[in-house]
């Protein structure tokens, strides 16, 4: 079974693919995080080359979702937390519509996917990384619900940026994402959607885990 997942930042994507896919035994990929991860590259080796540079990186995605690291020039980094910072949220969307980075990216992540039970969610799955998924999800909330989450992940690791500049980063990104030229963010016409404003992520898998239940009835 593959489920492919869309929605901007802080829409829910990653919690609630960890939920299912732990209860459904699904492998979760995160493809923000591999578009992260092209950011930390550009930001610690330089910018000069990406292309190269990233066709020259092997992704490895381990502890299902939750560890992403890279080996680059024979040596391997654990960007795990690395790749969550202000600094590397703020350069990601520009490296993201450079449309020769996204061909490598996603050609990786389809050969993940084939004939596996995937998981797999980001800005593009539903409409070009697995246009035929079983199920297709567009997960969104208020850009202040969006922002507000985000925010709690910072104060739970501590030392929180200012909630305005978060706010800031999300919109700032979201018009970036949807208005990139390359495979833009939007919503596939055969997805589900569903607006996790006010819900739990608990009840948005639930939601979700129903979906999974009656397709596989089928
Ligand atoms: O999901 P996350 O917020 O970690 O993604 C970081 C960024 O990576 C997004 O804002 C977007 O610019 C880019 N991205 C993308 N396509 C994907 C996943 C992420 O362009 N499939």
């Amino acid at each position: 079974m593959q489920v492919a997942i869309d929605g901007p930042a802080g829409s829910g994507k990653s919690s609630v693919c960890k939920i299912i896919a732990s209860k459904y035994g699904l492998t979760y990929i995160d493809t923000g995080a591999m578009y992260r991860s092209v950011a930390y590259v550009g930001e610690t080796f330089g910018y000069d080359n990406l292309e190269d540079k990233v066709s020259n990186i092997d992704f490895i995605l381990e502890d299902n979702g939750k560890k992403i690291s890279i080996k680059y020039e024979g040596q391997v980094y654990d960007l795990t937390t690395k790749i969550r910072t202000p600094e590397i949220s703020s350069k990601v969307a520009s490296v993201a519509s450079i449309p020769a980075i996204r061909k490598i990216l996603v050609e990786k992540q389809q050969s993940y996917a084939k004939g596996s039970d995937v998981i797999m969610e980001g800005r593009d799955i539903t409409t070009v990384v697995l246009p035929n998924a079983d199920i297709k999800i567009y997960l969104t909330a208020s850009p202040e619900e969006r922002a507000k989450r985000r925010y709690k992940e910072w104060e739970n690791k501590g030392n929180p940026p200012k909630f305005e500049d978060v706010l800031q980063d999300i919109i700032k990104r979201d018009e970036m994402d949807t208005n990139r030229a390359e495979s833009p963010l939007k919503q596939s016409e055969d997805a589900i959607f569903i607006d996790t404003t006010g819900y739990t992520l608990e009840e948005v898998a639930d939601k979700i885990g129903v979906i999974i239940n009656e397709k596989r009835d089928n």
